[in-house]
């Protein structure tokens, strides 16, 4: 079995952000730049099947710009194959995305697409259905267990208030929530081993694609600050002001 592996450049989780002055966007001057988390649960996830001989290879893919080869060599030191760079300076959102990868799929014929459920720094949780849809394959989302049985894929996924069992038909799809595994590091033999291997970069001309945004971000603010809070003497004080000032009870 093939996987495929889509990852993401992000801003690290442990930056705190800033907006630029202008409210364009993000700041993302010298800003340390990662893999997504839940990419980084999707490689994990990935690896452990090869090393249960379910998958025989693993070909991890990002959509961005030249830097983004940094994340691939992550994801090679962690135990993907080969990796494709669809290399792209375009502001890009989910659908753009989701063309990119189809295309790749259609390449590659993997049996299992695996992402994150979500990108941490637009939040958008849309990559992997809209994938889903263009592909046709069936989509196992928010994944807190899979397991391959046969030419099916049994996926246990988190939902409001409980746990759903799906079983999905080979080709599927599936994206990673937080209790899915918990990603290794990569060792240092292994990242001098990832400098080795294949990483190629395409271009979306030559996969046939245009990664025009139907969308544009018109502004982006942070949030805003909060007040600091106050130290009650007592328990009356307390229930005196959630009643007369705050007014919650
Ligand atoms: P999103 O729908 O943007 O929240 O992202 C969900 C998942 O889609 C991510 O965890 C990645 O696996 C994948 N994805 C989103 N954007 C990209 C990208 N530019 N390159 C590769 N994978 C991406």
């Amino acid at each position: 079995m093939r996987i495929l592996v889509s990852v993401k450049r992000v801003v690290d989780y442990n930056v705190k952000v800033r907006v630029k002055a202008d409210n364009s966007g993000v700041d993302l001057a010298n800003v340390k730049m990662a893999m997504n988390p839940f990419c980084e649960i999707a490689v994990e996830e990935a690896v452990r099947l090869k090393e249960t001989g379910i998958a025989s290879e693993i070909v991890v893919v990002s959509v961005g710009p030249a830097t983004a080869q940094e994340q691939l060599r992550t994801a090679l030191a962690l135990g993907a194959d080969r990796a494709i760079l669809v290399e792209t300076a375009d502001e890009l959102n989910s659908l753009a995305v989701a063309k990119a990868l189809k295309a790749v799929v259609d390449k590659e014929q993997p049996q299992l697409v695996i992402l994150g459920k979500q990108a941490i720094d637009s939040d958008n949780n849309q990559t992997g259905q809209m994938l889903a849809a263009l592909t046709g394959f069936a989509q196992g989302t928010f994944a807190s267990k899979a397991v391959v049985a046969g030419d099916k894929l049994n996926v246990t996924r988190e939902i409001d208030g409980g746990l759903q069992t799906v079983s999905l038909n080979l080709p599927a799809i599936l994206t990673t929530d937080l209790r899915l595994n918990e990603p290794r590091y990569a060792s240092l033999p292994n990242i001098m081993k990832a400098k080795k291997k294949p990483l190629e970069t395409v271009t979306p001309d030559a996969l046939g694609v245009s990664l025009a945004s139907t969308n544009k971000i018109l502004k982006v603010e942070a949030p805003a600050a909060r007040s600091a809070g106050i130290k009650v003497k007592s328990v009356a004080e307390l229930v005196e002001k959630l009643k007369n000032e705050a007014k919650v009870i």
